[in-house]
């Protein structure tokens, strides 16, 4: 395969990447797409080399890196032709439990975490009812006894049958009863172990993608006191932190997928002869792959501005949602790029563009749909009138 090349300082980690990836090659991604499964040897190749545990400090037996590395090594594993959706979440869930939890929690479960024993990645936020109104959520935690006992339904989320814990975003003081809407809201660790058959009941959903993620249905869960991260009352600002983190990470996936697109349209327009000419001659065939190329490497830096500040500990909420919109935007359209210059074989699933095209489609809803992020960038950088 072609590659075009982006040198930085990061090109180390690239190639320690790009090794692992070649273990991991399309006919692996294809199957693993086919037969609907998780990619468990990918998952545990990538965690016995250390890269799942980045962002873990080294007192607690990571490697100490950043979001900029971390979004680095989600980058690679698109750009190889992987999917890091599988595993993105303990990268951006690290986060909350970096940044909020209590000295008791990191040591308890951070060296489970960077050694691979426990998996950290998934968090449940979305609510059916309610959607990306968030702080409508109406999944609520009653304190007793030293317990938290919860109640509710949530929807959409990702990788708990292939995880070990979550983190729950739930309501703890009444709407009714807060200053402000984001206020009253907690965030859990959940054992979903002991979770699992106890008070939360989990019903998978089918869906375009090979993305496991599922119904969640809370009945009378009870969560240990200390399971609560940080303050009763201030999980809101704890996920948005995560948010940003899962925002920049997904940039950089996205920014992966474009790369990928690029190339795999870049080489076969050069080798595909029709009207006895490699059909990359046209300009109807080049310019749209040229664009694209653009594109994408403009979100990229973006991409590292968001990361850089995030690293900083400086607000990062616009850069972050920035970078989000243009990567999604600039892999989508090298998406339909790759597949035009494909023609019919773009939907064989031997050439594995169909399966990039649809996971890489996700990245326009999920985490956070375009319009809110046009919202968010007009209301909160702009200062244009709030329309909700
Ligand atoms: C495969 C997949 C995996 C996911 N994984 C997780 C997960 O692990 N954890 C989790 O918590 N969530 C997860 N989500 C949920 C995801 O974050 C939401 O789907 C997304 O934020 C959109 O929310 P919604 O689906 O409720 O859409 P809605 O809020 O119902 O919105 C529907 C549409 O209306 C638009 N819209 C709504 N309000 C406005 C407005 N005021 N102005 C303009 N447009 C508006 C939206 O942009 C969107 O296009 C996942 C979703 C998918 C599809």
């Amino acid at each position: 395969m072609s590659r075009i090349s982006t040198p930085d300082q990061y090109q180390e980690l690239r190639d320690a990447l790009r090794d692992l990836s070649k273990e991991y090659p399309d006919e692996y991604w294809r199957r693993i797409d086919h037969e609907r499964v998780y990619p468990e040897a990918f998952v545990d190749a990538l965690t016995k080399a250390g890269w799942m545990a980045a962002l873990i400090p080294q007192e607690y037996g990571g490697s100490g890196l950043g979001l900029t590395e971390a979004s680095v090594i989600m980058e690679e594993i698109n750009r190889n032709g992987g999917n890091s959706g599988f595993c993105h979440g303990q990268m951006y869930n690290m986060n909350t439990l970096l940044r909020n939890g209590s000295e008791a929690q990191k040591r308890k479960y951070l060296p489970k975490i960077a050694s691979g024993e426990l998996r950290l990645q998934s968090m449940a936020v979305t609510e059916p009812t309610t959607g990306t109104d968030t702080t409508k959520l109406k999944t609520n935690a009653v304190k007793k006894d030293g317990r938290y006992v919860v109640n509710g339904q949530k929807v959409w989320i990702s990788r708990v049958q292939h995880s070990d814990m979550m983190i729950l975003l739930a309501r703890t003081t009444p709407l009714s009863d807060v200053k402000k809407k984001s206020d009253g809201l907690s965030c859990f660790l959940v054992d979903l172990h002991q979770a699992i058959g106890n008070g939360l009941t989990v019903r998978p959903i089918p869906n375009m993608v090979n993305h496991e993620t599922n119904e969640l249905f809370f009945d009378n869960l009870e969560i240990p006191e200390e399971n609560l991260i940080g303050e009763e009352g201030r999980g809101f600002r704890y996920i948005l932190d995560g948010l940003n983190a899962e925002r920049a990470l997904i940039a950089a996936e996205c920014i992966g997928d474009g790369y990928w697109f690029v190339d795999r349209a870049s080489k076969y327009a050069s080798e595909r002869i029709v009207f006895d000419r490699p059909i990359g001659m046209n300009q109807g065939i080049q310019f749209p792959i040229a664009e694209s190329y653009i594109d994408v490497r403009a979100a990229d830096l973006m991409r590292y501005k968001a990361c850089e500040l995030f690293d900083n500990h400086q607000p990062c909420g616009a850069e972050a949602n920035m970078a989000k919109h243009l990567a999604a935007t600039a892999s989508w359209k090298a998406a339909n790029a790759c597949l035009q210059t494909h023609g019919g074989f773009g939907f064989a699933c031997e050439y594995d563009v169909e399966r990039k095209f649809r996971e890489t489609r996700l990245y326009q809803v999920a985490p956070i749909s375009t319009n809110l992020i046009l919202s968010y960038v007009a209301e909160h950088v702009l200062d244009l009138p709030r329309s909700f």
